[in-house]
């Protein structure tokens, strides 16, 4: 039993107006989901993703103004990577740096082209060429063109407290294959992914915050498959939250060893069982179970503007 790959990976913002403005009006992906964090309903939390929200490709934010900065370091993730055409680093390079961005060129430990840079507030992402990987996405172009849309996630760089124990719950528990003892691929057919575990040594403890990363999600099949790795971690002695009905899709928790969150998600029921797909995004959504609030929901959330694009 394998998990499908990244299913998305939730982070932190202190300045959610200038974090809609740059993943939509920027980056140019689609805020597919304007909802609230269900664990404290007054703040945002805000989804980014393709044009219908396909699970591994959604980058989501709570809204945390009084939250500190991000303390990189061990126990957090290190870099978010973004999947995009080789053939378009190059104009991303001059659309970053058109909005005051500078990205940095490397390559990655395969050897692929990467552009590196940071968010308005320090998130560190990477963009990547993906060729050759399996991808079923359906680009939103209303900002960026086709060939240049950001076509999902591909991974997250972990430093991980306890290397070895991490690299044991991605292989053992979660179905990873170790490429190099540094390098983890999950191969799925719908999306791939990539988590590298690094062992930073020497370095200290971080503390999640603004321009960080909360926890990354695995994408499972169904709930039946989420039970199943409830009770494969459980008799691995891992503790997880229990099954958590998020009603885009249901969940379970775990602090891996090595210190970062983890979920598992199933890919259904999915972001358009609640609004209709060409108005993703564009109200405020809840939950059925907070609907009921919604009035005093609405009164303490501050207003946030549209999308450009709409
Ligand atoms: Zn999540």
């Amino acid at each position: 039993m394998n998990v499908l790959g990244i299913h998305h990976v939730t982070a932190v913002s202190a300045k959610i107006v200038e974090n809609l403005e740059f993943y939509t009006g920027v980056l140019g992906m689609r805020l597919v989901k304007k909802s609230v964090n269900q664990d404290d309903v007054s703040a945002y939390h805000l989804f980014y993703a393709d044009t219908v929200g396909s699970p591994g490709t959604d980058l989501t934010f709570f809204d945390w103004p009084s939250i500190q900065p991000n303390r990189p370091g061990v126990a957090t993730v290190s870099l978010t990577t973004l999947r995009v055409a080789g053939s378009s680093l190059k104009a991303w390079e001059q659309r970053l740096k058109e909005h005051g961005v500078v990205p940095e060129w490397d390559l990655d430990r395969k050897g692929r082209d990467r552009l590196t840079f940071a968010d308005p507030e320090g998130q560190q992402l990477a963009l990547i060429d993906d060729s050759g990987l399996a991808n079923q996405v359906v680009p939103w172009t209303k900002v960026v063109p086709n060939e240049m849309a950001i076509r999902g996630i591909l991974g997250v760089d972990l430093d991980s407290a306890r290397p070895d124990a991490t690299r044991k719950v991605l292989t053992e528990l979660l179905g990873f294959d170790d490429v190099d003892g540094t390098r983890f691929v999950i191969k799925g057919e719908h999306h791939s992914a990539e988590v590298l575990v690094n062992d930073p040594q020497e370095r200290a403890f971080g503390q999640v915050g603004a321009g960080g990363v909360h926890h990354v999600a695995f994408g499972v099949q169904n709930d039946q498959e989420l039970l199943a790795f409830q009770d494969k971690l459980a008799s691995a002695g891992i503790r997880t939250s229990g099954y958590i009905d998020r009603f885009y899709f249901h969940s379970l928790y775990f602090r891996e060893p090595g210190g970062v969150l983890f979920e598992l998600a199933t890919e259904g029921p999915g972001f358009a069982s609640d609004e209709d797909p060409d108005h993703l995004g564009e109200k405020l959504a809840l939950p059925p179970f907070l609907e009921p609030q919604r009035a005093t929901i609405e009164r303490d959330l501050k207003p946030l503007p549209e999308p450009k694009y709409l």
